[in-house]
């Protein structure tokens, strides 16, 4: 194909199709190219779909999505206890629900994809792009896996998420953006008994979900990370998410991790006679502001996890809202850039102009400096304290024959031990107060 699109999106996932659908809306004649059999069919997500964006592009309300999030737990496992915060607003039961839908990646990236369709783009799916083809400075189309498989357009979307092989091949990234990684393993229960179990064991009604996050020992042994459980309409999906790093040094595989989160006493009764329909191990991003490439090339520009577009601080796991921000920024600098007929870096800057005005980069940069401040106090925040959260909370509520004040000394005691005093206290609180 010679210039018979008028861009080529690397990549049928949430970033790709809201840059071929902002691209087709305004009368440009996208591909989209998936290799997988179909968007989302190679896609491992938790995981809750962030909707303020998505629902300016698209109509809901024909989306395929499996619940709304009612509930927020955020929940600390040491070896055998557990002490949690559960968060319901009854806000969240109405219209837009807070913008936040557990979703099946298979088949809501589908539904997305189709919506380009409609609009104008051309899907390609089980064909992998392998490079970019480059004339002098510029990138001026792809190459890939099928016979005689070269296509030019005046430009590229580099959308192909987190493993982005051809962007890295082609020099756009540094190798350095892959060292604040996570790795991430996730299962898909299902229930035999299907009707009515989640909504008991989660407490839920209609179509109510929880998003259940879990940090501590309890939930990843000695890595960085944590764990996590979504409900869909029928299944549930349980996870865990940590330092890539860990994983290597420490000896942890991905499915060993899962299998401990799974096992903890608070977590297994929540899964116990399910049966895993679905496996699948991801990176994730995790660099935040300090590691995203240069967003903007001659030719070419570069979207969502590919991007290193992933917040992921703790409280908030956000790459699905990012995702579509930015790919609808980088079709409206193609739109714009083609109506003026140019493709070099500078008609296309305003992809990053935007993104960086935009919620996507202000926060990534609010939270720059969390991933290391949180590695240095590891032990601390997962093993330490945990624990002796739990055993202050058992103490405090312990039932024996002695007056309640030395029990709430005897509990204050053991958070202070751990933490070093009121000073200790402080300068943890000083050292995580950006946080709020
Ligand atoms: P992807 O969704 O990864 O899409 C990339 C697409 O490109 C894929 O379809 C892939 O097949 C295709 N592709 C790749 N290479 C090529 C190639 N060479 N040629 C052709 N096609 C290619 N985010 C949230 O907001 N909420 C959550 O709860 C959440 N939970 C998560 C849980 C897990 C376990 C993981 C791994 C991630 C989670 N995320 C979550 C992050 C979120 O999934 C990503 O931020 C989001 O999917 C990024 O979208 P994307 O379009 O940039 O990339």
């Amino acid at each position: 194909y010679d210039n018979e699109f008028d861009a080529i999106v690397v990549g049928a996932g949430l970033a790709g199709s809201a840059a071929a659908l902002t691209m087709a809306n305004r009368g440009l004649e996208p591909l989209l190219v998936e290799r997988g059999s179909y968007p989302g069919a190679k896609n491992v997500f938790g995981g809750v779909l962030y909707t303020p964006t998505i629902r300016e592009l698209v109509d809901l309300d024909a989306a395929p999505l499996e619940r709304y999030v009612a509930e927020k737990r955020f929940s600390m496992l040491s070896h055998d206890d557990e002490t949690a915060i559960s968060l319901k607003p009854g806000e969240w039961h109405r219209e837009p629900h807070n913008d936040s839908y557990t979703v099946y990646r298979g088949e809501f990236d589908e539904w997305f994809a189709d919506q380009a369709v409609e609009a104008g783009a051309t899907l390609v799916t089980e064909t992998t792009v392998t490079g970019v083809i480059r004339e002098g400075g510029d990138i001026v189309g792809v190459e890939t896996d099928r016979p005689d498989g070269a296509i030019r357009a005046p430009y590229v979307v580099l959308a192909e998420g987190g493993n982005s092989l051809v962007s890295e091949g082609a020099s756009l990234k540094s190798p350095e953006s892959r060292e604040n990684i996570a790795v991430a393993a996730k299962e898909v229960l299902e229930f035999p008994e299907r009707s009515g179990v989640i909504e008991d064991r989660f407490r839920l009604v209609g179509d109510a979900g929880v998003s259940y996050q879990y940090f501590g020992e309890g939930a990843v042994g000695e890595a960085y990370g944590g764990g996590f459980i979504y409900t869909n309409g029928d299944t549930v999906s349980v996870g865990v998410a940590y330092s890539l790093e860990d994983a290597a040094t420490k000896r942890q595989s991905p499915e060993e991790t899962l299998n401990l989160f799974k096992s903890h006493p608070a977590v297994a009764p929540l899964l116990r006679g399910a049966r895993t329909v679905e496996y699948g191990a991801k990176t994730i991003p995790e660099g935040g502001a300090e590691s995203m490439p240069s967003l903007v090339h001659n030719g070419a520009v570069i979207v969502g996890d590919a991007a290193g577009l992933v917040l992921n601080n703790g409280v908030h796991l956000e790459g699905t809202n990012m995702a579509v921000e930015s790919g609808y920024y980088a079709g409206t600098a193609i739109v714009e850039a083609a109506e003026r007929g140019r493709t070099e870096a500078s008609a296309l800057e305003s992809y990053s102009e935007r993104l960086e005005d935009s919620f996507v980069v202000q926060n990534l940069e609010r939270y720059a400096w969390l991933q290391d401040r949180v590695e240095e106090d590891r032990e601390l925040l997962f093993e330490q304290l945990p624990r002796a959260i739990a055993d202050a909370s058992s103490e405090y509520f312990t039932m024996d024959r002695r007056p309640k004040e030395m029990h709430a000394k005897a509990a204050k005691q053991r958070v202070f031990d751990t933490l070093g005093g009121w000073k200790g206290a402080t300068k943890l609180a000083l050292r995580y107060r950006k946080l709020v």
